[in-house]
């Protein structure tokens, strides 16, 4: 488990890494630059067959490791609802994360592109463990296209709380034309935005982001803005963490703060 430069964690564990393209989110893998770059030219041994799908049994009790609460991001390098990696892998995964809530006060953050089997999976969780308290899961909204997809599985998995990452915000998402009269009553916890990055990003516009981020602030729901271009247009440098409206967006919600 490493220390991380993800602005909304505090660590990173990855007991599996890997993963292949679902969307239009995907074209551009952060995850999988690094894995067949850099990681792999530094000699890193998991990381010598590149992006492959692989899991790791030896890394899975690193949290318990750990006794100074963390913000933990669990799998940076893939997604763990892979269909390689097995169900009951996984099962080991929220184990760990359940053992390590409890006992060392850690929270636990995780991102996928499934969230059909990320549904699935996580009523077996419950089941056999009830509801991971410190456990947010989240779902990746990159478009329009993928907003229904993602959100209605999210909003049905049990946890103890539900974020979605728009990073890379690809294009305009009009969620308040059509959240106000669905579903209000029950919503997230965290909304985090952000532009994509890398050399072949694509432009997100400020006025996407601040659509999302006045739209969840009306509803009362934190919001991250990770990145952004310096340009409206969404041309020029990245800025992390940048002012709108001058002030920087980092809320964290209540149950995901530590020490
Ligand atoms: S789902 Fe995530 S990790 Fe997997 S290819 Fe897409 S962006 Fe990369």
């Amino acid at each position: 488990m490493n220390k991380t430069g993800i602005p909304w964690a505090t660590h990173v564990w990855n007991p599996i890494k890997g993963c292949s393209p679902v969307s239009e989110g995907c074209t551009n893998c952060y995850a999988k630059r690094e894995a067949e770059g850099r990681l792999k030219r530094c000699g890193i041994a998991k990381y010598q067959d590149g992006f492959q799908v692989r899991f790791f049994p030896n890394t899975l009790d690193q949290p318990l490791h750990r006794w100074e609460p963390a913000r933990i991001f669990i799998g940076s390098m893939g997604d763990i609802f892979h269909d390689r990696i097995p169900d009951s892998f996984i099962m080991e995964i929220f184990r760990t994360a359940k053992e390590a809530a409890d006992k060392n006060g850690h929270k636990f953050m995780l991102l996928t592109k499934r969230p059909l089997r990320m549904l699935r999976i996580m009523k077996d969780v419950e089941k056999e463990m009830g509801v991971i308290q410190g456990l947010y899961i989240g779902v990746t909204i990159e478009n329009s296209l993928r907003f229904w997809d993602r959100w209605i599985p999210l909003l049905d998995a049990p946890a103890d709380g539900r974020f979605v990452s728009f990073e890379p915000l690809l294009s305009p998402i009009r969620v308040f034309d059509v959240i106000p009269h669905r579903r209000i009553q029950r919503t997230i916890d965290l909304a985090i935005i952000g532009c994509e990055s890398g050399n072949n990003r694509r432009p997100c516009r400020h006025e996407w982001a601040k659509d999302l981020a006045y739209g969840f602030r009306l509803l009362g729901i934190p919001i991250f803005i990770k990145q952004l271009s310096r340009n409206p247009d969404g041309s020029g440098a990245i800025i992390k963490m940048p002012k709108i409206g001058g002030i920087v967006h980092d809320q964290i919600p209540e149950g995901l703060r530590i020490g």
